[in-house]
């Protein structure tokens, strides 16, 4: 491993920095399919952000006390887990949100 990659590694541990980008994240998935919660750390680490059921599961709680999210119990075998779901104001603030990411994405990579 290099050292960059090591860096990197620990400067995308910074929630501070990231949360926002996980929020949308998240939202974003929660409009194309119900998501839950491990489904969700497994595709956040594909992207490379690691992050706990202790950060992910208060945090889709707080997308729904926005009234972003919805969540509902689907039973799986035997087992049931809670899914979320965008709302249509989930999908709105998604929206909003796509155009400022990006006029973010063209100063922050193309330049300005
Ligand atoms: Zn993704």
């Amino acid at each position: 491993m290099t050292a960059s990659k090591i860096d990197s590694k620990a400067i995308t541990e910074d929630q501070d920095l990231y949360s926002g980008l996980i929020r949308l994240h998240v939202l974003h998935h929660a409009t194309e399919e119900p998501i839950f919660g491990l489904g969700m750390i497994e595709e956040l680490a594909r992207h490379g952000y690691r992050i706990s059921p202790g950060t992910l599961y208060p945090l889709l709680r707080r997308l729904e006390k926005k009234g972003f999210l919805r969540s509902s119990e689907q039973r799986n075998g035997k087992s049931r887990r809670t899914v979320y779901h965008a709302t249509p104001l989930g999908r709105k603030a998604l929206n909003a949100a796509k155009s400022k990411v990006h006029e973010l994405f063209e100063e922050l990579v193309e330049g300005d």
